[in-house]
């Protein structure tokens, strides 16, 4: 992939955190009750669960993945979402503690990163904590797995918390993609890839489950451990070791094959740090994986 005497093919990898909630156990970490059930009436929270994104500093541009939570779902939730029965939900599932600053150009700029030098932007799946704050990255090629896209766009996305008028923004530049075939022996376990930086150093996966159309981000540069980058497929790598199911998912068998995927690609790259987006570990592992 690298010549030698090359710079490496990624320069940095960092965490941003667009806020921190509290959610229910049953949501986090399952329940034998009916979701409506315990989404009304459960007591029980977790508390500290970060809302992460990612920065790729690569030597072609900087690549985020995800963008986080826009702060304006806390401080206005009924323009944001749009709808009181939303608002009411949202109160049931989430506990939010977001300042202003927890947004994806002030979280960059605390990475030493100008929003403006963001080129490209690749979305896990299209829920409203993982697409905040796009009008701030309308100059940058977002690019989305045309799964989550056509889920964006039915009738009533939002009650499957897909916000459509905060995603298809007018200006917005959307590259939609399926996966292509992939010949990568490393890559085996899963159907398909995709290469987003064209030297094999950024690679998209298939990893549906949580939503349908989800995906996760590879990372392989010399001088740095492999590092996978799940978003929402499990919201604790020890779920995902576990094979532990947690409260909600769009699809549970899906979800249980995709652990599997990962779990075939750790054994394959000795070493890999695999790293889900609301994990209270995923900070300090990355910390600890690249030392500044
Ligand atoms: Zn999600």
């Amino acid at each position: 992939m690298q010549s030698p005497g090359e710079l490496p093919a990624i320069r940095s990898v960092r965490v941003g955190t667009t806020g921190t909630g509290s959610m229910h156990r049953e949501h986090r970490y399952g329940s034998p009750l009916p979701t409506l059930l315990w989404v009304l009436l459960s007591r029980r929270w977790v508390d500290g669960v970060p809302v992460h994104f990612f920065a790729i500093d690569h030597r072609d541009g900087l690549v985020l993945f995800d963008t986080g939570l826009d702060p304006a779902c806390a401080s206005n939730p009924r323009e944001y979402l749009g709808s009181a029965l939303g608002v009411f939900f949202l109160n049931r599932l989430f506990r939010w503690q977001i300042r202003p600053e927890d947004n994806v150009t002030d979280q960059l700029a605390l990475m030493g990163h100008d929003a403006g030098a963001v080129r490209k932007v690749v979305f896990s799946h299209l829920h409203f904590d993982h697409t905040g704050c796009i009008d701030h990255l309308l100059h940058a090629e977002l690019i989305a797995p045309r799964r989550e896209w056509q889920a964006l766009t039915r009738p009533k996305a939002e009650r499957s918390w897909y916000l459509r008028q905060h995603v298809d923004l007018p200006g917005a530049q959307w590259t939609l993609f399926d996966m292509a075939p992939c010949d990568d022996p490393d890559l085996a376990s899963f159907d398909g890839c995709l290469d987003v930086m064209g030297d094999g150093s950024i690679m998209i996966l298939p990893t549906p489950g949580h939503t349908a159309g989800s995906v996760s981000m590879l990372l392989r540069s010399a001088g740095m451990p492999p590092i996978l980058l799940i978003a929402d497929l499990a919201f604790e790598l020890d779920m995902l070791m576990a094979d532990h199911m947690p409260g909600v998912g769009e699809d549970f068998d899906a979800m249980r094959d995709s652990y599997a995927r990962v779990r075939a690609l750790r054994e394959r790259l000795p070493g890999l740090i695999v790293l889900p987006s609301h994990d209270m570990e995923t900070a300090a592992r990355l910390s600890e994986a690249l030392p500044a």
